[in-house]
């Protein structure tokens, strides 16, 4: 969620190095070179560690780093990263004139927040700076969104519960009208919470989630839903707006929250992030509140609800 993770991330380029053991087994001395990505990966690993606590004000990191470590023999999430990065080569090669941006795509729906209320955006924008994760391609413009108080926390008591986390279990909203065209309920909601591991034993990282198709090349994404909680089927066309599910903490999920983004294609692996519109949104930031197309990291973020005016029926002349 935060920069170090994103930092963190960077280090899985290391699975590349699973090539070079596929060398030495099969005595591929071409393979035998991948074996330096492990290296690659251990030199960024330290990096990450020492720049990531720092970040975080001293906090330990230890629990988030050695379950997040674990999660790489997990063969399951061996192969959603492997297949992660092979999308990439993918993505660039599908973009070789350059990636979309904000100012260079245009979309094709007018997009609502995926929440009542007011939350904050915990983690993305629509620049470099502000990135959920700028260099995995797919989730470049992706948003996590979480509910926080004035100062900034996002629980109550002492944060060990699921229930103490704000946003636990807060509606999730249709982003625009589309239909159904995935959805994940297979996966628990992570009951480690306050110490900033993750569920490293997890069938699939991303959680329960929910693929909406807008039109042919814009697809909503939204992950770590509530098990269980869907209210609507694979299938089925819905309205923006309408209830979707409930914001949970399955997949690798240090925290409850909604994590957001717009892609080109069904397949997550394959599918380009894209910039995401949104229409009628409220923003605060730094004491200032406005309106905005484009959301930015730390800003507090509504959609404006609007009441239907009522109209005035024509007086009929008798
Ligand atoms: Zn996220």
């Amino acid at each position: 969620m935060k920069s170090w993770i994103q930092k963190f991330v960077w280090t899985n380029l290391q699975h590349l190095g699973v090539l070079g053991v596929v060398g030495l087994i099969f005595e591929i001395q071409l393979l035998h070179w991948f074996l330096l990505f492990y290296l690659f990966g251990l030199v960024k690993l330290f990096q990450s560690l020492q720049e990531a606590e720092n970040e975080a004000g001293g906090k330990s990191l230890f629990p988030f780093y050695m379950t997040f470590i674990l999660s790489q023999f997990n063969p399951i999430i061996f192969s959603q990263v492997l297949f992660q990065n092979l999308g990439q080569i993918y993505i660039l090669i599908r973009n070789y004139k350059g990636l979309p941006d904000k100012n260079n795509y245009h979309n094709k729906n007018l997009f609502h927040l995926p929440f009542k209320g007011k939350w904050m955006v915990y983690n993305g924008g629509s620049v470099k700076q502000n990135s959920h994760s700028w260099e995995i391609l797919t989730q470049r413009y992706a948003y996590d969104f979480v509910i926080a108080d004035e100062g900034g926390k996002t629980f109550k008591n002492d944060g060990k519960e699921l229930t103490d986390y704000y946003c636990f279990n807060k509606e999730i909203l249709a982003p625009a009208d589309g239909k159904v065209v995935k959805i994940n309920n297979l996966v628990r909601d992570y009951p480690g919470v306050g110490d900033l591991s993750v569920d490293w034993k997890v069938i699939d990282f991303r959680g329960n989630f929910i693929i909406i198709e807008h039109s042919t090349d814009e697809y909503s994404f939204i992950a770590h839903i509530r098990k269980n909680s869907f209210l609507v089927n694979e299938g089925d066309w819905i309205k923006k707006g309408q209830v979707i599910g409930r914001c949970g903490n399955s997949g690798h999920s240090t925290e409850p929250h909604i994590h957001y983004h717009l892609q080109n294609r069904k397949t997550m692996w394959f599918a380009t992030g894209l910039p995401v519109k949104f229409n009628n949104v409220e923003v605060e930031d730094k004491g200032l509140s406005y309106i905005s197309d484009y959301i930015e990291k730390n800003q507090r973020v509504s959609n404006i609800v609007t009441t239907p005016s009522i109209k005035q029926l024509p007086v009929e002349p008798c």
